[in-house]
């Protein structure tokens, strides 16, 4: 399995300002970055988008994408997510205020976009991937993915603060390759952290201890503004098997 996490800064940079795994080069996690890919074939070669939750650094260029890639015809990206959030893309972004509203425009044979909600815990299998949504904690409901292609299992847990379901959905598990894990604030603005669902550095230290086996982590989602600073608070921890994520490196697991 191949993954990219898609740098959304330029000239591209450790900042990460928005999220898109990109994965196989076929299937993307989040739409934040995906659209400002200078190779539109790149673009074109995406067929199904998971979006964990509508927070804007996760959906911001999925209109743009849809743009860039539609061609008339029956074939379409297809956007997979729950059902309530598939709901709000309609409501508040395809409204025909904010963007066409792609999905009273689309009919089967010349969609702008095909749409499958999600369940939690019910995997569903795209371009030889498993991908099962686990509910997270965040601000507003967002379902992290655990991806299994046969060979290697990678989490993606998303947007999330502490959380229980997901480690234990891993735990389960016969396999884990790596978690890419977020850490959003610095430990000074821990309460700003619970108060928005996410991870300050010590609340991610803490949550490694949730998971009983040792895996790869790969830090995500630091917050350019602190993104030093938390690099500097998780190294005086000392702990092994943690990294800082490269945006636009390929990361390869196999079997
Ligand atoms: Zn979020
Ligand atoms: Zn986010």
């Amino acid at each position: 399995m191949r993954v990219e996490l898609l740098p959304s800064s330029q000239p591209p940079s450790d900042k990460q300002f928005l999220v898109t795994y990109l994965i196989n080069d076929r299937v993307a996690i989040d739409a934040g970055s995906i659209g400002l890919l200078a190779d539109l074939q790149k673009q074109k070669q995406v067929e199904h988008v998971f979006v964990t939750h509508q927070h804007i650094d996760h959906i911001a260029t999925l209109p743009i994408l849809l743009e860039n890639v539609y061609e008339p015809g029956p074939k379409s990206i297809e956007v997979l997510s729950a059902e309530s959030v598939l709901d709000l893309l309609q409501k508040d972004l395809f409204n025909g205020r904010i963007w066409p509203d792609f999905l009273a425009l689309s009919t089967p044979e010349d969609p702008f976009l095909i749409t499958t909600p999600l369940e939690a815990g019910q995997p569903v299998n795209r371009c030889g991937l498993v991908v099962t949504p686990v509910p997270v904690s965040h601000a507003v409901p967002t379902l992290g993915l655990v991806v299994d292609d046969g060979e290697a299992v990678v989490a993606f847990p998303s947007d999330t603060g502490p959380t229980e379901k997901f480690w234990q959905h891993l735990n389960g598990l016969d396999r884990l390759d790596a978690v890419f894990l977020e850490v959003s604030f610095p430990d000074c603005l821990a309460d700003l952290a619970e108060k928005s669902g996410h991870h300050c550095t010590k609340t991610f230290v803490d949550e490694l201890q949730k998971l009983k086996r040792p895996v790869r982590w790969i830090v995500v989602h630091r917050k350019p503004r602190y993104a030093e600073q938390i690099a500097q608070e998780l190294a005086s921890h000392n702990i092994s098997d943690v990294e800082l994520i490269q945006p636009g490196k390929v990361y390869e697991f196999s079997a």
